[in-house]
């Protein structure tokens, strides 16, 4: 799930560096009219072959978007509390399950149980074998998702985890801001899977609830992933950064067991790399998606020193007492705008049961102190959210109500004093002139419910 701030950030991109936006919108559209279908995303022949070994699999039920209400109304009594583990802590192991193959999943039967059953089962048994099956397991992982994602010139594999400017805030630090450090004076470094957003296949759905946002999505709309992938770049033999977002969507859906793997393994090697510089690992596995959390469940327990944390737009709850969650806004209905997709209610839920919730104000430095809802009379502070992006910190302490966390308004075109309107409201308007510190919060019409 995406920082609603790089949004905005990337529309502003877009427009700045698009040498010829026409064309590329019609190659956008062009792709993504394709993926849709799954004409571009896989051949024909995807829907044939061998027996899906979904239908094996051991199915639970998945919450759909409709559900979230639902879920937000859960008693948080068995909720795990976040906790930063102590340097040291092992990875675990799991039982000795035998030999098998890597299974692929065809075309149209990735969806979270698939998923989960195939990253559970490959976690099992890597985490069981000895070293040295280890290594090779690592090694027949790499070479099972090469064909989706290729290699680097040089020959070494492409690494599934990456950072980003946002991400290397909480190393490097801002100008104002020194690099982030924990009690224990470890350092924080993070890094995230960018998987293509939005993407649909079968039952899956990548983002389940991106009707507010997927057409601002930083993952198509920014500097580096406006330029689609057309049948001329592949010619000329570019690999745009939206084309290595998709090539590890495929990647997963295709081999899922595969990727597990190889996820953990750039997971272990990450936090082995933190450890080595006295540093704590952060990891953000929905960078431009928001997948179900019971995919990744096995995985973040094993790796109990890992801090896993998000942004989601579902009522998702955490899955382990080292996975974190901020809820985002999609904004307010305020004086002179309607906002469609406001989900300030649910957010509010969100608020008073301790979680977090991420806000974009418009202004472009300030940021107000608090949000009072005039339908409740609750007062909610906020936060400052833009000098990092590790959100764990930012955990309340227990029994108290969550905070907002305020990101701010980075577009360099357009009034601000206008934003909250030209964005049908998703940017929450605040005037620290008319509002002081307090921006107020209006009711909302409940479209959603
Ligand atoms: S489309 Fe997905 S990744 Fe993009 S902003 Fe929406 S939820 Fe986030």
């Amino acid at each position: 799930m995406l920082d609603p701030t790089k949004i905005i950030r990337a529309a502003l991109i877009t427009a700045r560096q698009l040498p010829n936006p026409r064309s590329n919108q019609r190659n956008n559209q062009r792709f993504d009219e394709g993926y849709a279908k799954g004409g571009d995303v896989e051949p024909d022949t995807m829907d044939q072959g061998a027996a899906a070994p979904a239908a094996s699999m051991p199915s639970m039920p998945v919450p759909s978007t409709d559900d979230t209400v639902n879920l937000a109304k859960q008693t948080l009594a068995a909720r795990p509390r976040f906790s930063i583990k102590s340097a040291g802590t092992a990875p675990a192991s799991a039982e000795q399950m035998g030999d098998y193959q890597f299974t692929k999943l065809d075309f149209g039967k990735a969806n979270t149980n698939t998923l989960r059953a195939a990253f559970d089962k490959a976690l099992d048994r890597h985490l069981s074998l000895p070293e040295g099956e280890r290594i090779a397991n690592s090694r027949a992982a790499i070479r099972a998702l090469e064909p989706h994602m290729g290699r680097r010139k040089n020959g070494t594999p492409i690494a599934l985890l990456s950072q980003n400017a946002k991400l290397l805030k909480a190393q490097t630090g801002t100008k104002d801001k020194e690099p982030l450090m924990l009690d224990d004076g470890r350092g924080v470094e993070t890094i995230g899977l960018s998987l293509y957003p939005d993407y649909r296949e079968g039952d899956l759905k990548l983002c389940p609830n991106s009707a507010s946002c997927r057409s601002q999505c930083l993952g198509k709309t920014s500097g580096q992933y406006s330029q689609a992938f057309t049948e001329a770049t592949e010619k000329a033999g570019s690999v745009t950064a939206r084309q290595r977002a998709m090539n590890r969507t495929k990647a997963m859906v295709r081999d899922p067991e595969a990727f597990a793997v190889r996820l953990w393994d750039d997971i272990e090697s990450a936090r082995r790399e933190a450890e080595r510089n006295g540093n704590h690992l952060g990891v953000r596995l929905n960078t431009l998606s928001d997948l179900h959390p019971s995919i990744h469940k096995k995985l973040i327990e094993s790796q109990p020193d890992v801090s896993f944390y998000d942004y989601t737009k579902m009522a998702y709850q955490p899955v382990a007492d080292n996975h974190h969650y901020t809820h985002s806004s999609t904004g307010l209905s305020q004086e002179g705008v309607n906002n469609p997709y406001t989900n300030w209610p649910k957010m509010r839920k969100m608020l008073d049961r301790g979680d977090n919730v991420a806000m974009v104000f418009s202004g472009s430095k300030v940021l107000p102190k608090v949000v009072h809802d005039q339908e409740t009379g609750k007062r909610y502070n906020v936060v400052d959210g833009k000098s990092h992006d590790f959100r764990p910190l930012d955990i309340q302490p227990e029994g108290a109500d969550g905070v907002i966390v305020g990101l701010t308004n980075l577009k360099s075109t357009g009034k601000r004093s206008q934003a909250h309107m030209d964005s049908e409201g998703f940017f929450v308007h605040y005037d620290p002139k008319k509002h002081g510190d307090t921006v107020p919060v209006i009711p909302q019409k409940k479209k959603e419910d």
